[in-house]
């Protein structure tokens, strides 16, 4: 029996459940929220979606004690970010409640898989590694997984290129100091310039440009509908179902380096390989000397902003 502890039942934590539902990678959904009415009524909710689905899912609200057996724990507990604000500013309230989810985690003895999403993830997701005993394979963040998805749109859009047959990746903080890994994008072996060949009438593509388009995106939406929900649950989805069918899928997370690319005590988002085992290979890809410089850079920007709890 496959369970997954979602907690924090808000925006996020509420549409991860029902993508996870949708796609049938659990047998038992557990929701954990401070605000027991609201995780309560989001069950009542989403019990109901399950009734015009396929496969079998059981709802329901619980205790940290769920972790004890869960596969997977999703942690989106915190507040959605407000219009203005950058995920930098968050890190005062989330560091509030992460301690005593994270203790709460650690007495579970839970052995899964901890996907973090609550914001600022890069820093969670350190902070959580750091302070449950587990493998750097299983504690880490969404990180520019959301970004990435935001960028192989934006190129579907210019080329006509459908999204999943483009190889692009934005790399770093999941925040102001993202960079795109612009020197190895590609089309399942067709590089950018053969591409641009063959269509002459194309407008070139500006890495500068869309990279401020990636990284406004979430504040776009947010300053539409005062926060973002879905783009993230099929990040959720995603990693889970890598894990789920051992897929060797290649994604970028948030993870704690140790050495490579010359950073350490720190996660960041880089190229990685995702199984069975959650990550199973944290991958040294050849980067430009100004991508490697934007990789130090962006990992100066979150222990800058972020001494107070990174040390
Ligand atoms: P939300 O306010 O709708 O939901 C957060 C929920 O967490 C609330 O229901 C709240 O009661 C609950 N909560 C607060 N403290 C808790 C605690 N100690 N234990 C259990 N539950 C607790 O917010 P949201 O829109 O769902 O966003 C949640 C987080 O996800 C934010 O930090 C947001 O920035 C982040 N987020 C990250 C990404 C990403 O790409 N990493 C994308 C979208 C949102």
């Amino acid at each position: 029996m496959r369970r997954v502890v979602i907690i924090g039942a808000g925006n996020v934590g509420s549409q991860c459940a029902a993508s996870i539902m949708m796609l049938g990678l659990a047998d038992e959904i557990v929701l954990l929220d401070v605000n027991s009415k609201l995780a309560r009524a989001q069950v009542m909710d989403l019990d109901d979606m399950a009734s015009g689905l396929k496969q079998r899912v059981a709802i329901r609200v619980g205790t940290y004690e769920d972790c004890t057996n869960a596969e997977f724990i999703v942690l989106s507990a915190g507040k959605s970010r407000m219009p203005g604000q950058s995920r930098r500013d968050m890190l005062q309230d989330t560091m509030r409640i992460l301690d005593p989810i994270a203790e709460s985690i650690k007495q579970s003895g839970f052995g899964g898989i901890l996907i973090c999403v609550t914001n600022p993830v890069d820093v969670v997701a350190e902070h959580l590694y750091r302070v449950l005993d587990l493998s750097r394979a299983k504690v880490f963040g969404t990180g520019t997984a959301l970004d990435t998805a935001r960028l192989r749109r934006i190129i579907s859009k210019h080329t006509g290129v459908s999204r999943q047959h483009i190889q692009a990746f934005a790399l770093g903080e999941h925040g102001e100091s993202s960079f795109l890994w612009g020197s190895h994008l590609g089309f399942e072996g067709v590089t950018l310039p053969e591409l641009m060949y063959q269509r002459e009438a194309l407008p070139p593509l500006k890495m500068g440009e869309i990279n401020k388009l990636v990284r406004q995106r979430g504040g776009d939406i947010i300053a539409g509908k005062g926060r973002t929900e879905f783009g993230i649950s099929t990040v959720v989805t995603d990693i889970m179902s890598a894990v789920i069918h051992n897929e060797h899928s290649i994604m970028a997370l948030s993870v704690h380096l140790r050495g490579e690319y010359d950073e350490s005590d720190i996660s960041v988002s880089v190229p990685c390989i995702v199984g069975a085992c959650g990550i199973e290979e944290v991958l040294q890809v050849n980067m430009t000397e100004q991508e490697i410089s934007m990789l130090h850079m962006s990992c100066e920007a979150i222990r800058g902003y972020a001494k107070n709890v990174l040390g």
